[in-house]
């Protein structure tokens, strides 16, 4: 069985500008977190996360500190997602399961642009 793009010229069209839209809103977001941790650390003057224990405020900053991180990561992580599904795009090989090198369900990729597993594969990678 060859492995080629499924989808005509028109749809992924439309999948790349969902993903380029995707890709602006989320570096906004990552604009507003780094703003918001860049005005935090401000008020914090030695510049490091106190873990004295005694210090309720140091605990409840590095709990929002690390609630911005995770975000962050996790907005970090679906940028490179899509920053990958657009790189699969230019070398027609977008909506392709990286893993088993058979077409991903097109409903699937409606819902989420940027996978590059088939539902089969991401279910078994999400029961590891
Ligand atoms: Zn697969």
């Amino acid at each position: 069985m060859t492995t080629k793009s499924t989808h005509t010229k028109k749809e992924l069209d439309d999948l790349r500008q969902r993903l380029l839209d995707e890709q602006a809103e989320l570096n906004d977001q990552l604009t507003t977190i780094e703003e918001t941790s860049f005005s935090t650390s401000q008020s914090d003057l030695s510049g490091e996360v106190s873990f004295d224990e005694e210090n309720a405020d140091a605990g409840t900053f590095t709990f929002e500190r690390e609630r911005d991180l995770s975000i962050e990561n996790n907005v970090r992580d679906l940028l490179g997602k899509i920053d990958r599904a657009l790189t699969r795009m230019d070398e027609g090989t977008y909506g392709i399961c990286s893993r088993c090198g058979k077409p991903i369900e097109k409903a699937r990729l409606k819902a989420l642009p940027y996978v590059d597993l088939c539902i089969k594969d991401a279910q078994a990678q999400s029961r590891r």
